[in-house]
């Protein structure tokens, strides 16, 4: 079974938001929301700062509270890849979901439901990458089968040094930063 995840090189992201742009375009999010977003973190103090820009949306992740807080079952692992995703039609717009993601990654769209992230799987199920992935201009994300050994996304995380966000939330996220 595939698992699809997404690895991101954080030394190669400038924080041009073309992943934001394309995502809205892609997905017709709508005004004053996002489904991928870019953060900065600093760290230390002048003149020893450490900056690092990297892009964040959904986890995907494998033990997601987000699914197991739905009353409805409308938010759910999808057989394909492990994506997690929202049935708009089952969702009461009750924003557990909201409460229970540590990442901030799900809002309530203007037409009641929650949102968020969904890995493009209709560009997925086409064989090609999530828009996100498909506009940047420093390749600085990869997607793929984190469970296929010769993938793309399993060899950088075989090679690099890399972290998840917010480890300590239990959640397993599959977005993996290499640092
Ligand atoms: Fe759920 Fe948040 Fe994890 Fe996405 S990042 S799967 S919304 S807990």
């Amino acid at each position: 079974m595939a698992r699809f995840g997404m690895v991101i090189d954080t030394k190669k992201c400038v924080g041009c938001m073309d992943c934001v742009v394309a995502c809205k375009t892609e997905n017709d999010v709508p005004e004053g929301f996002n489904k991928d977003w870019i953060t900065t973190d600093a760290k230390g103090t002048y003149p020893t700062v450490k900056m690092q820009i990297r892009t964040e949306r959904c986890n995907h992740c494998d033990n997601p509270p987000c699914v197991y807080c739905c009353p409805c079952a409308a938010s759910h692992v999808h057989d394909l890849g492990g994506v997690v995703l929202v049935h708009h039609d089952k969702c009461s717009g009750c924003k557990a979901c909201i409460a229970a993601c540590p990442y901030d990654a799900r809002f309530i769209h203007p037409d009641g439901y929650a949102d968020k992230c969904t890995f493009c799987i209709h560009r997925i199920e086409e064989g090609l990458d999530p828009s996100c992935v498909s506009v940047c201009p420093t390749r600085c994300m990869y997607f793929g089968d984190l469970e296929d050994p010769n993938s793309e996304v399993r060899n950088l995380l075989n090679s690099r040094k890399y972290r998840t966000l917010i480890p300590e939330a239990g959640t397993k996220p599959q977005i993996y930063y290499l640092d």
